[in-house]
């Protein structure tokens, strides 16, 4: 079915565009302009919060933590499953909104909607499920007894790349434990933010219990909310460098931190996988969002009995690949987020091939407009070239052998980074040593996907602290307080 230019000027003339805080939307006399990154061409104009700004929309959030933390779990738990049922009865006005903005294909932009959607329903479930315990202490006489209570108020900073589910990871659990929100999406995606805002009022969520502010100063605006005594949690996902500046300012007030940071995910295909499940779960880790996604397969180490096939074989789909705007019927692979992107792949892709790397597909940009880059596949790649260090962030496979065992998980741990691995045997001992072996907070057995509302996602080492979704998802948004008790 094809996108017309008046389902898509009606989608951009329903999003409210000004900052939402307290309930009302406030406009502001800047504004940041959104281009559509496969034409680069600005398709709208948001309100440009300032420091200022920034402090209103933290007094709403403090203004409705006390009854936002009383009101019943019941309560919050139906609004959120509100939330679900209105995003996904408007899932088609989202999944565009979401393409014209950030450019992943109408196909994978339905898919978010989905997925996003699923952390209000997953986390309207769990409203209900918080619990203490009760002991006796091991000494007898005083009673031990533990309360989990709202953390108070919190402060969401998302990325561009996935502009719905990253904020709804966070917004899902911290209105399900009771605590009030203030979500900052990338100036590059705020329209599918502000949108979800809408979504958020019609669901019942009281005034000031989830402000949405959009900047183009994310720096300057987002330091005196993060020094303000009255914040309780900072809960970040993006690059590992920005985190880290963030977790610095936060140690001055010993602030509690959520970091969903960088990936640099290895993919291991061992000589007995199943070659065919391989190259399917290759594909999907490594192209699901143009290769824009933090769980994107960014090394591939391939067993040497079996490394050209499989190259032969990625290369193939990948140029099979339909490239182009992503609301185009078909289109598989949409542009990349914008020009410095382009910059970057076509930097890591010259390093690689400068140390003997030796492309069997694509390896430039494409098209007339916008930021396009071709499907590409790299194989023999040094493993110290930049592209194995570094997330490349684009839809290029870069690809490199082993020999054994030890030296495939070696390989793999090479970095500092510890989001996700992916591996592909027939053999379950192996898949349980490997699955132990590697230094990564998730691990993809047999398959090119992880990520799942119902599973703790997250990441070790540089890749973050914290758990989004599971049963671990509502932990973040909780503190544990003990009471003793004497008899
Ligand atoms: P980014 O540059 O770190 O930006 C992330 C967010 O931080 C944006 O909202 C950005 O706003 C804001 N920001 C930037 N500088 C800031 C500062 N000094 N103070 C406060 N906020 C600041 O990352 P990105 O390029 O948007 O996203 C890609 C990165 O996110 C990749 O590294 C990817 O791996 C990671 N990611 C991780 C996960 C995960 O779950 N682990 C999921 C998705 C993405 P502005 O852009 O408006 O400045």
């Amino acid at each position: 079915m094809t996108v017309t230019a008046d389902q898509i000027s009606r989608t951009l003339a329903g999003v409210n565009t000004g900052l939402f805080i307290g309930g009302q939307w406030r406009s502001t006399q800047q504004t940041i302009a959104v281009e559509d990154p496969s034409t680069g061409e600005t398709i709208a104009q948001v309100a440009d919060a300032s420091p200022a700004d920034g402090l209103l929309a933290l007094d709403a959030a403090c203004d409705a933590a006390a009854d936002w933390a009383a009101t019943d779990p019941r309560v919050r738990g139906e609004i959120l499953r509100k939330a679900f049922e209105l995003l996904t009865a408007r899932a088609e006005e989202f999944a565009l909104l979401m393409t014209l903005e950030m450019g992943k294909p109408l196909a994978e932009a339905r898919g978010e909607v989905a997925y996003g959607a699923e952390f209000f329903r997953w986390f309207s479930e769990e409203a209900v499920r918080i619990s203490g315990s009760y002991s006796v202490a091991p000494s007898g006489g005083t009673r031990l007894l533990t309360m989990k209570q709202a953390v108070g108020p919190c402060y969401a900073i998302t990325p561009w790349n996935f502009p719905l589910a990253m904020g709804t990871r966070k917004i899902g659990p911290a209105l399900a434990a009771g605590c009030t929100i203030v979500v900052k999406p990338a100036a590059l995606t705020p329209l599918t933010m502000l949108a979800l805002g809408q979504v958020l009022a019609e669901a019942g969520v009281p005034d000031g219990v989830v402000n949405i502010i959009t900047t183009s100063s994310s720096g300057a605006v987002s330091e005196p909310i993060i020094s303000d005594p009255r914040l309780r949690k900072l809960t970040f996902t993006g690059s590992t460098g920005v985190g880290r500046s963030l977790i610095e300012q936060s140690a001055q007030r010993v602030l509690k931190v959520s970091m969903e940071l960088g990936g640099n995910a290895p993919f291991l295909v061992f000589a007995d996988a199943d070659l065919d499940r391989a190259v399917d779960g290759a594909m999907l880790a490594k192209m699901r969002n143009i290769g824009e996604a933090c769980t994107a397969a960014n090394r591939f180490i391939v067993h040497e009995s079996v490394a050209d096939e499989f190259g032969r074989r990625m290369a193939e789909r990948m140029a099979a690949l339909k490239v182009g705007r992503g609301i185009d019927d078909g289109v598989q692979v949409g542009p990349l987020i914008e020009s410095k992107a382009i910059d970057k792949v076509s930097e890591l892709v010259a390093d690689a091939t400068d140390r003997g790397g030796r492309i069997l597909t694509g390896g430039d940009t494409t098209g007339e407009r916008g930021y396009f880059y071709q499907p590409t596949v790299i194989s023999g790649v040094s493993p110290d070239s930049d592209i194995f260090a570094e997330e490349i962030f684009g839809p290029v496979a870069p690809i490199t052998t082993f020999v054994d065992d030890d030296e495939a998980i070696s390989l793999a741990n090479a970095t500092e980074y510890g989001l996700v691995s992916y591996f592909f045997t027939e053999n379950l001992s192996k898949a349980l040593t490997v699955a132990e072996r590697l230094e990564s907070g998730m691990v993809g057995v047999n398959q090119g996907i992880v990520s799942n509302p119902a599973a703790p996602f997250g990441g070790v080492k540089a890749s973050g602290i914290g758990r989004e979704g599971g049963r671990e998802g509502i932990e973040e948004y909780l503190e544990t307080k003990y009471v003793g008790i004497a008899l």
